[in-house]
């Protein structure tokens, strides 16, 4: 069920993960970002947006995982776009033999026969310059910085007072680092953490990709939470975070224990490197 959370801004939200897809009106047709993950879900959108009149005008993920980079075929042929490093990474990934194989390991068992891989990753890099969706709707500025993925954008819907923050700022998944290749992962979140804080003023509904949105009052608290994360990790892993532990929402219990691999995997990579965090 597709749900208005601001003037021409629409959400829906899956079972899988809460995760956020978000429809945006333009003058001739959608802007359509991260477009869910099961099939029936994609294709249920597409129903809605067929029986309201409308048209998918273009696409955007707004990083390079799996449950970012899905499309539907009924979805229609839009471009779709995402962060120059997000379609490198997604075109490597396809690129690799077995691609299909290596992506349905990271799915749930329980949903992997609903998750149609077909047209995953078939996205188009917008040149690092290009600030903004190149569209016929309202202004969306790509606001890119290095946290949780290569090529990870949070965009800004500034004339609607809408921020869609990929996978930073959610209520019930804990800042999730990018240790894959960047040099210092944990200074690159606190940097994107503050590219978000800039623009935290404007924002009305601010829209995770995964969980609950947000509204005015509760953006700095979002920042501030996963800020406090991110320091305890490099300070003091101690898990005082409500997103860790009993705390945890109903059905986000395995929270737990992303933020015990995370751990691990930063003590591995700080002892390699001699160097804290
Ligand atoms: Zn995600």
């Amino acid at each position: 069920m597709l749900r208005q959370v601001a003037d021409g801004v629409l959400m829906r939200q899956s079972e899988f993960c809460q995760s956020n897809a978000v429809v945006v009106h333009g003058r001739t047709g959608v802007l359509l970002i991260d477009p869910g993950i099961r099939d029936c879900e994609m294709a249920a959108l597409a129903d809605d947006l067929s029986a309201a009149g409308q048209a998918v005008a273009a696409g955007f993920s707004t990083h390079p995982h799996w449950d970012h980079l899905l499309w539907h075929a009924r979805l229609g042929a839009a471009p779709r776009y995402g962060t120059a490093r997000c379609a490198a990474t997604a075109r490597d990934l396809l690129s690799e033999p077995g691609w299909k194989d290596r992506i349905a390991g990271w799915i749930p068992p329980d949903i992997a026969e609903q998750v149609p891989l077909d047209l995953l990753g078939l996205i188009t890099g917008l040149p690092a310059e290009m600030t903004r969706i190149p569209w016929d709707g309202p202004g969306v500025r790509i606001i890119e910085h290095r946290a949780h993925a290569p090529g990870h954008a949070a965009l800004l819907i500034e004339e609607r007072g809408v921020l869609i923050a990929g996978d930073m700022l959610s209520d019930v998944l804990i800042p999730m680092l990018d240790l894959t290749g960047t040099a210092d992962p944990i200074q690159d979140y606190l940097a994107a953490l503050r590219l978000l804080e800039d623009v935290a003023g404007d924002v009305d509904v601010l829209i995770p990709g995964h969980g609950s949105i947000a509204g005015a009052g509760q953006v700095h608290a979002r920042i501030d939470q996963d800020r406090a994360y991110v320091h305890a990790m490099r300070d003091a892993p101690v898990p005082g975070d409500p997103r860790v532990g009993p705390s945890a929402k109903d059905g986000w219990d395995w929270v737990a224990g992303v933020h015990a691999r995370q751990l691990q995997r930063l003590a591995r990579r700080s002892q390699r490197d001699g160097t804290p965090g």
